[in-house]
């Protein structure tokens, strides 16, 4: 409790999955959490009943309602930009209009959310992405998109950070490796692969993000900025 208490959180991508968890720790470490979602208004509902959270649908493809929605939302002291989606398969057979889309939520929409949100955040602020390993290492085919949107977060927070860094203002790049979500259920088809390719062989579990992302938004990562961390069961090791 308390590391970020008294602060105003914003996290894109709550409903569900790691957000969902991101969500019930910053709230219990004491900050005011609000939370987007897109088509997933039961679960925001019911975390917003559990955490005292408040939840707004926007959907991070909507650039023009992305940007006017953080506007309005006035300053705040810590972003989380967590809202993603997963498209892999056969490149030449994959729909582009798929592909666009993935870029738009995972790509676009991080840059714009971090720059409409830094017009007003307070000095000090934090600026959290949550990127993948798939950003350093994609050992299995079919993922080349998806590797895309996730190195363009490493090349985001190193620049971002250098135009923030006055303001004390943070930007950081959170890699997971296989976490047990929806996305990516540890009993899902691709586990014995990936556990392959691990150290700690096992998917991580949402809290165990969520826990470094609340050190990253607390007050002695002050000196942590333009950086990729990963947390990932030594997937890319
Ligand atoms: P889930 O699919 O379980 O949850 C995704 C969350 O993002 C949901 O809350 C969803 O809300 C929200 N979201 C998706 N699209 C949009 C959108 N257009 N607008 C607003 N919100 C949206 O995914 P995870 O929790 O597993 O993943 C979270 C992040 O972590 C993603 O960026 C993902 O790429 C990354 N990641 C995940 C890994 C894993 O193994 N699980 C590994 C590495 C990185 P709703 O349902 O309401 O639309």
């Amino acid at each position: 409790m308390s590391q970020s208490l008294n602060k105003q959180a914003l996290v894109l991508g709550g409903s569900r999955g790691i957000g969902a968890a991101i969500v019930k720790r910053l709230s219990s470490d004491g900050a005011d959490v609000h939370f987007t979602y897109a088509g997933s208004p039961e679960a925001a509902a019911a975390l917003s009943a559990e955490t005292g959270a408040q939840a707004s649908r926007v959907d991070s493809a909507d650039r023009a309602a992305l940007t006017a929605f953080i506007a309005d939302r006035g300053p705040i002291d810590i972003l989380v930009i967590n809202a993603g989606t997963l498209v892999m398969g056969n490149p030449l057979e994959l729909d582009p209009d798929d592909i666009d889309r993935m870029i738009d939520i995972n790509v676009r929409a991080p840059y714009h959310a971090a720059i409409e949100a830094a017009r007003t955040m307070r000095d000090g602020g934090r600026i959290i992405v949550i990127g993948s390993v798939n950003g350093d290492r994609m050992p299995m085919a079919g993922g080349a998109a998806y590797a895309l949107t996730k190195s363009s977060v490493q090349g985001l927070v190193r620049g971002l950070a250098r135009d923030l860094g006055e303001r004390n203002i943070t930007v950081n790049n959170v890699q997971p490796g296989p976490v047990d979500t929806d996305m990516n259920p540890e009993d899902g088809p691709m586990r014995d692969l990936m556990h392959s390719f691990m150290a700690i062989k096992r998917h991580g579990q949402s809290e165990e993000i969520a826990g470094l992302v609340s050190f990253l938004a607390g007050p002695e990562a002050g000196y942590i900025t333009g950086a990729s961390h990963t947390i990932d069961g030594g997937f890319g090791a």
